[in-house]
Formats: structure tokens, C-alpha cells, sequence
């Protein structure tokens, strides 16, 4: 009757094939985008888990360096330090040099002992930028 050999019954069939073919690739479309997101979200967690390790370690390693210091202050300015056992250190505020002994016990160096630690230091500089 419409004159392709095509009646209603055909007519209703294809729109049917048709809401079918669009449902299926909405369908796809949303398990694509279901896809997506889960692979994002499983991203963001190992950036997550990378960061709080990070994190984690900081704290750790900050409190290793609390653990090994001290409280100290300056003899030559006054200022609070926390300087390691087992090492030397310079005053930011004055420039003191302070020893603190593995037992935690504070002393500043003399001008010459002062000295004397600054030259190693630059030596040991010069020669690891030859
Ligand atoms: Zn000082």
C-alpha cells in the first residue's frame, strides 16, 4: 500500500530494529563510560596509596630525626636548635658552630675548631665536583 512493499507490520518492525540498535549502544556507551570510570577511580586510588606511603615515610623519616635530636640552645645567640646527636651544626641566627655528642651533649666549637670543620667541608665539595 505505500508502494516500496512496505506495510505498517514492516514499519513497526524496523522502528523496533532501529529503538533496539539505539537501546544496545546506549547500553555500550554506558558500560564504556562504567569502564572509564572505574579504571579512573582505580588510578586515583594507586596515586592515593603512592601518596599516603609517601606520606608515611616522611613522617617516619621525621621522626627518626626527632628521635635523634636534640634540643639545644645557642650559646651564642640564644636561639632554640634541634641539632642531631653525633653531629655538628651551624646556627642559622649566628653562625655558631655546635657539637652535639651521641650522648646529646651540646658545646660550641672554638673559632679554630669552627674553621677547621668549614675547611673539611669545602674540601670534601671540591672534590666531589672535580
Ligand atoms: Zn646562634
Amino acid at each position: 500500500m505505500f508502494g516500496f512493499g512496505l506495510d505498517i507490520g514492516d514499519l513497526i518492525d524496523i522502528g523496533l530494529q532501529v529503538a533496539r540498535s539505539v537501546e544496545a549502544h546506549d547500553e555500550m556507551a554506558a558500560a564504556q563510560a562504567r569502564a572509564q570510570a572505574s579504571r579512573n577511580e582505580a588510578e586515583r586510588m594507586k596515586h592515593q596509596a603512592v601518596a599516603e606511603t609517601k606520606a608515611l615515610e616522611n613522617r617516619k623519616l621525621a621522626e627518626k630525626i626527632a628521635a635523634e635530636s636534640v634540643g639545644v640552645d645557642c650559646q651564642g645567640c640564644g636561639a632554640k636548635l634541634a641539632i642531631r646527636k653525633g653531629s655538628i651544626s651551624f646556627c642559622a641566627y649566628c653562625g655558631s658552630a655546635i657539637r652535639v655528642t651521641e650522648e646529646g651533649k651540646a658545646s660550641v666549637l672554638s673559632p679554630e675548631a669552627r674553621k677547621a670543620v668549614i675547611d673539611r667541608a669545602r674540601a670534601e665539595h671540591n672534590k666531589n665536583n672535580q
